[in-house]
């Protein structure tokens, strides 16, 4: 290799530490596509120490991409683009890159093997179209794809600053950032020390916490403490950076004890862990299968816990008019209806829910039954309808957490 090549010096001579994102696609400025792509990047960013400082949203039109690429290579160590790398005529990305850097575009003959070999795969003859997602300037290198046609580019600047381009379906661009562009950033040096994680809480509204919590905390600038009302889960965001001798885990984990002495015992899960799977791992933990009833829901309880391997078996059963059995709030008809779906579902723990109004809230009557005992409860959730039957669910599964937990 060459050591005197610019491009090598520069690259080792600047850190990756602020990285602007560049969503191109015009299905997202008319609204038809909710970019999601951006926020998947800006959280992998931020994550490994990157400062986000700005993402824009732009139509299929070249002067726009060119003019608001060369904005961003004058402020951003990193600018990531999604989007605009398909065969059509509309998508004009890597275009858009050649102009602004006044590169020439060339065909890449190992892309365009390779896209050949696709279609030779499927027995069809390549279409003239596809020749341009082998399109490169003499600055980038292409990004395989394994899930897509359209590979990415990476492209290092002279003074150090990288430009990568991502494949707009979010399926192809989670793999190759994981797998591709993340690695290649992180071996070159990226961002600062800092850690982020977040814990989940249930049975607490946000502004609770937020009291709880105490201005003190929640005012640092490090870490920083932020909490996010989510549909199944208050978040508390600890984000930290290495001061003063102590690195970011050591500051993380200071306020993460402070965090948990004050809320521990609302605390379900971390990270973006799902109720499936928080509850599927305290079960697996187990080798405890489960089997659900679920009445007046609309099938609220079994949507939460989609995907949950343990979950053998999900009654959904409407409201009805109400027995006056059930109407008793010793527990005892959701207790019966666990025992039975359990033994239905041949599993080892039977969970039953059974909704009903209250005032503006809805009531929920919860019943477990496992190998360890028996439990009824009965919580109010917040809200009525779709939005209380919702919330009703998340009570159940906490309860049944709890349950768990003993
Ligand atoms: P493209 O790479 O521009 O050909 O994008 C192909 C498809 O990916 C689009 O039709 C969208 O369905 C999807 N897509 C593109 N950009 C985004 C984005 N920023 N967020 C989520 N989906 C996207
Ligand atoms: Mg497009």
């Amino acid at each position: 290799m060459d050591q005197s090549q610019p491009e090598a010096a520069g690259a080792h001579a600047r850190p990756i530490r602020a990285a602007e994102i560049i969503a191109i696609g015009t299905e997202l400025t008319v609204g038809e596509t909710t970019d999601t792509n951006s926020g998947e990047l800006a959280r992998s960013l931020v994550a490994h120490g990157v400062a986000v400082t700005r993402v824009t949203d732009l139509p299929d039109h070249q002067p726009t991409v060119v003019e608001t690429l060369l904005a961003a290579l004058a402020r951003a160590d990193l600018v990531a683009c999604t989007g605009g790398l398909g065969p059509t005529p509309d998508d004009l990305t890597r275009e858009s890159v050649a102009e602004a850097l006044g590169e020439e575009l060339t065909v890449d003959p190992d892309a365009l093997g390779w896209l050949e070999g696709l279609w030779a795969r499927r027995h069809q003859p390549f279409p003239a179209a596809n020749v341009k997602q082998a399109w490169v300037i003499p600055s980038a290198t292409t990004l395989p794809n394994p899930h897509g046609t359209a590979p990415g580019w990476w492209v290092d600047r002279p003074d150090g600053r990288v430009i990568v381009l991502l494949p707009g379906p979010p399926r192809e661009l989670g793999p190759m950032w994981r797998d591709v562009v993340l690695p290649r950033l992180v071996e070159r040096g990226v961002g600062d020390d800092s850690d982020v994680r977040t814990l989940r809480l249930t049975g607490i509204g946000e502004s609770q916490v937020v009291d709880r919590l105490g201005e003190p905390l929640l005012r640092r600038s490090n870490p920083v403490v932020a909490t996010y009302a989510r549909h199944e889960a208050v978040d508390v965001r600890i984000s930290a950076r290495a001061e003063d001798g102590r690195t970011a885990l050591e500051v993380g984990d200071e306020a993460e004890a402070a965090v948990l002495g004050i809320l521990g015992e609302h605390v379900w899960a971390r990270g973006d862990t799902s109720w499936a799977a928080a509850l599927g791992e305290a079960l697996a933990a187990r080798g405890w299968t489960l089997a659900t009833a679920e009445r007046g829901t609309e099938g609220a309880l079994v949507a939460l816990l989609r995907g949950m391997p343990a979950l053998r078996r999900a009654e959904v059963i409407g409201s009805g008019p109400e027995p006056q059995e059930r109407a008793s709030s010793t527990g005892e008809f959701e207790l019966r209806e666990a025992e039975r779906v359990r033994a239905a579902g041949s599993a080892d723990v039977g969970l039953a829910i059974r909704v009903r109004s209250a005032g503006q809230d809805t009531a929920v009557h919860v019943g477990v039954v496992a190998p360890s005992g028996r439990h009824a409860e009965r919580r109010l959730a917040f809200m009525g309808g779709r939005q209380g039957a919702d919330r009703a669910a998340i009570a159940a599964a906490a309860v049944l957490q709890t349950f768990l937990r003993r």
